[in-house]
């Protein structure tokens, strides 16, 4: 291995990764070191999202889902089956599966790109020297002309609940269950918690989520979170709102969780509890104090608007820097600073970064909500569109939710897209690249949609932006 990289990436995870497939592509020598090691010991590239975090847990919802179906759903569509049989043992090695055919695709990405991808600790040292402690033990020095910290996060622990991984587990353990919980509790009603917490209630746990907040998804606008709500307490989810957990005790295989709110103290008991309450960057030994890289008071690595940070040339991407936690922004981070390394022209958009809870119904955004646009006093037209009146949704017997469509009331600048409802995730790419593209209500109205697809319903509710639209009542 050479010991001088014109690029050395610390971290494969998804900002990592693509910021060394992108630095390659642009002709520039480049290092990937990453240190991830799986619970059987084997290293891995991909970070958390491959390894124990978007994928597996998509792996699991749309298997759980499935389960789900065919024991409450396929007799409306004439469909009798009887003797429906959970195998876990199956679902898990399905969801191992595909975590280790993505994570060996993104070692086979680096390889294909001239990419050296490394397994091993790194530590950044002043001058952009990187020691690397190799996976196999062997240290080594390499000179970089530039370097990019994509180190990632961990789960936030509580200190009335360590993780002991066994009843008190993080997101990583939540995924591997070898049974269903009788009783679980999720701490958190974000993004995990509900993801999860739907996973082991679909395959029939019964799940409490506490939820410290008085509001319910705080970070999406109200008229959804409402909405969702009401969806998740049908399916028995039971989320209570303002819950202060304030103990816990492992006792006799079971924990109980002790917790205050509006109404008083309270107790629950639960085979496992689900400790989802965020995650905070990681940079443990990743820089010398002396290198010249900072961190802000929350932990995450100071960089700027280009996500430089204080030492020359040495660059920070993902969730170990300030901006949504998403697989999806730190890769734009990433390959933006690999092009802006190679002098190309780079930019993220941040005002402009979908964000997606894959739920039932799923749960999907872009831009402002109304909550925002009236804390920011700007004027703004709202068109609605239920998935009720969809022809597809109702095909697919998914026919919950609205498609919402806020624009400028003087310009018709859309400004944020909400959805709520089948495949919401998929359908907000859509809205996102009409955003990216600065487009008009009137620019999606105008735009032929395919019938009978979901897409309509984002058609249609830019239509209701006016009160014109065709497949619903105006109002
Ligand atoms: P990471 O993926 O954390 O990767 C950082 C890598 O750097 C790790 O492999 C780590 O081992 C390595 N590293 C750290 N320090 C060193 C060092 N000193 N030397 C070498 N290597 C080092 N986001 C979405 O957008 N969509 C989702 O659906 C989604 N689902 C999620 C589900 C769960 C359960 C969880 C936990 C997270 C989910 N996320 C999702 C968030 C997503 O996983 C993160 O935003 C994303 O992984 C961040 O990428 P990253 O490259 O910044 O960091
Ligand atoms: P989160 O920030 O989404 O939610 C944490 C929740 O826990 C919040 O509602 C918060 O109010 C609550 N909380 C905090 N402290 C609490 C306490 N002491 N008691 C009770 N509730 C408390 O964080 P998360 O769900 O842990 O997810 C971590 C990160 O991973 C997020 O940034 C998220 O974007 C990312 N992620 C994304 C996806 C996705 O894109 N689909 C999926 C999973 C995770």
């Amino acid at each position: 291995m050479p010991d001088a990289f014109d690029v050395v990436v610390i971290g494969a995870g998804p900002a990592g990764y693509p910021a060394a497939i992108r630095a390659a592509q642009n002709g520039l020598t480049v290092a990937c070191i990453d240190a991830w090691k799986n619970r059987d010991g084997s290293n891995a590239f991909g970070g958390t999202c491959l390894n124990a975090g978007c994928i597996p847990s998509k792996a699991l919802l749309e298997s759980s889902e499935l389960y789900l179906r065919a024991n409450s759903e396929f007799a409306v569509h004439g469909i009798h089956v009887s003797g429906v049989e959970l195998d876990l043992a199956a679902m898990q090695k399905r969801r191992a599966g595909i975590v280790h055919t993505m994570t060996g695709g993104v070692a086979a990405l680096l390889k294909a790109a001239g990419a050296t991808a490394i397994h091993g600790t790194a530590r950044l040292r002043p001058g952009r020297l990187v020691e690397v402690t190799s996976a196999d033990g062997a240290q080594s020095e390499i000179k970089a002309r530039h370097v990019i910290l994509a180190s990632g996060s961990v789960p936030t622990e509580l200190k009335a609940l360590p993780f002991d991984h066994r009843f008190i587990l993080d997101s990583w353990d939540a995924l591997e269950l070898a049974s269903v919980p009788r009783k679980l509790i999720v701490i958190g009603a974000g993004v995990i918690g509900l993801e999860l917490g739907s996973v082991w209630r679909r395959l029939g746990a019964e799940v409490m989520v506490l939820e410290a907040l008085e509001k319910f998804l705080a970070i999406a606008d109200q008229q959804l979170a409402l909405e969702a709500m009401r969806h998740f307490k049908k399916q028995g989810l039971d989320i209570r709102l303002g819950a202060k957990v304030t103990g816990a005790l492992v006792a006799e295989g079971s924990v109980s969780v002790q917790y205050q709110d509006g109404s008083g103290a309270h107790s629950l008991s639960a085979d496992q509890v689900i400790v989802a309450v965020g995650r905070r960057p990681y940079s443990a030994d990743l820089f010398s104090a002396d290198s010249g890289v900072g961190l802000d008071a929350r932990g995450f690595i100071q960089v700027d608007e280009q996500c430089r940070t204080g030492a020359e040339n040495v660059w920070a991407v993902g969730d170990c820097v300030r901006g949504p936690m998403l697989a999806h922004k730190g890769k734009e981070e990433g390959i933006a600073v690999a092009d802006r390394i190679a002098g190309r022209y780079a930019h993220v958009n941040y005002e402009v970064i979908p964000s997606v809870i894959y739920t039932a119904p799923e749960i999907a955004w872009v831009g402002k909500t109304e909550e925002q646009l009236k804390a920011d006093g700007i004027s703004y037209k709202s068109g609605v569109f239920p998935f009720a009146a969809s022809g597809r949704a109702r095909a697919m017997q998914a026919a919950a939710g609205f498609a919402k469509i806020l624009a400028a009331s003087d310009t018709d600048t859309i400004l944020g897209v909400h959805i709520i409802g089948p495949l919401a995730g998929e359908l907000i790419a859509e809205a996102t690249l009409a955003m990216e593209f600065q487009a008009s209500a009137e620019d999606l109205q105008r735009t032929i949609h395919a019938h009978p697809t979901l897409a309509e319903a984002l058609h249609e509710a830019a239509l209701a932006v006016d009160r014109r639209a065709i497949d619903n009542i105006n109002r």
